[in-house]
């Protein structure tokens, strides 16, 4: 019985989830009394292989093919990783890439699929707390039929940190080309370019406090003063002011930024879902009884067309 976790990386670049997934995955070993196996499929496996040797991974798994994501390669390759090593627990990203794969990797080896979990403790059985009704109520169900493949929330574990002491080898795998239905031709950025908010370390984060459209330049003002990356939530990105990947919340991104300045933004549980991670969360809002406020280390009770010009001048702004 192991534990292998498959990290998860986008255009040459681990994602955050992967370390965070070895941090859970430890967890799990320690409980089960086993080893930590992490796995890369695909592009720079040496670097990638050497950034996830970190403390608490027991043994890294390279699998070379190819150079981006494929959803045929990885359930291909994961699969046999898995049954090899004697998976007890194979642990994924609950992203875009981990959801393409993970289902059709429990199918095909007969293992338990469970998704989008927040929370994992083993003691003989398998707990997993994950939340429902749009992240208003957590639930802790016991899932007692292993071996199990879950996928895990970003952002809900720490980072695995250190240089670890893991054996790293290559893992071959005789891929079904012919079952490989799809190829990479190429990428589109969509709006917004490539700011990916997730990476930031300080967020300014604009809510319908801000009113219209046109106001939207004082904020953008704190952000380039300040050094920050705007991002926003969800009514500004249905609204059209800001593109998609600008939202934080339960349909946008998971954040874990240093601060984040929460400006005109009620605190609803489905954007909280997304930047609860953060170390020092601060608020400008002018309900002291905005929900925003129970989960904020600081605030400010004030109307933000006179706080944000009054903190640009405060950082050298104009
Ligand atoms: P509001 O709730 O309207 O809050 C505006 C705040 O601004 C108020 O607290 C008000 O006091 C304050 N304010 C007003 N004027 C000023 C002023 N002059 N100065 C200072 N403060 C002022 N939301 C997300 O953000 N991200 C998501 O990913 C997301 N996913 C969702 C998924 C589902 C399935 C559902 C049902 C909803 C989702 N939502 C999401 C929407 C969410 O429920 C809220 O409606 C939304 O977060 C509210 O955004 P807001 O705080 O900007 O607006």
């Amino acid at each position: 019985m192991t534990v292998l976790a498959v990290a998860d990386h986008r255009r040459g670049d681990l994602r955050d989830v992967s370390f965070e997934l070895l941090t859970a995955g430890r967890e799990l070993a320690d409980a089960a009394g086993t080893d930590l196996h992490a796995a890369v499929v695909s592009g720079d496996t040496e670097s990638f292989a050497e950034d996830l040797n970190r403390e608490g991974v027991d043994h890294v798994h390279a699998v070379e093919h190819g150079e981006e994501f494929n959803h045929d390669v990885y359930a291909q390759a994961v699969e046999a990783l898995a049954d090899d090593l004697d998976a007890e627990f194979v642990l994924v990203p609950n992203s875009v890439n981990g959801l393409d794969y993970a289902p059709a990797v429990a199918t095909r080896t007969g293992r338990t699929y469970v998704s989008d979990a927040i929370d994992l403790a083993y003691d003989g059985a398998l707990e997993v707390t994950r939340e429902m009704y749009g992240s208003k109520v957590e639930t802790t169900v016991e899932v007692t039929d292993g071996p199990f493949v879950v996928s895990i929330r970003g952002a809900e574990w720490p980072a695995a940190e250190g240089v670890g002491d893991a054996e790293v080898s290559t893992f071959d795998v005789d891929v079904d080309e012919d079952a490989v239905g799809s190829t990479v031709k190429g990428f589109e950025e969509v709006g917004g370019g490539d700011v990916d908010i997730a990476d930031a370390n300080f967020l300014v984060s604009i809510g319908r406090g801000i009113e219209e459209e046109e106001n939207l330049e004082l904020v953008e003002a704190l952000a380039e003063t300040t050094g920050a990356t705007l991002s926003s939530s969800r009514p500004i990105v249905d609204n059209g002011w800001l593109p998609k990947n600008r939202q934080v919340g339960q349909s946008g991104k998971q954040v874990t930024p240093d601060v984040y300045l929460a400006i005109g933004i009620s605190g609803a549980v489905q954007h909280v879902a997304g930047m609860k991670g953060a170390d020092t969360i601060i608020a400008i809002n002018t309900d002291p009884n905005a929900p925003i406020y129970d989960i904020a280390d600081y605030g400010i009770v004030g109307d933000l067309f006179d706080v944000v010009p009054a903190l640009i001048e405060e950082f050298g702004g104009e």
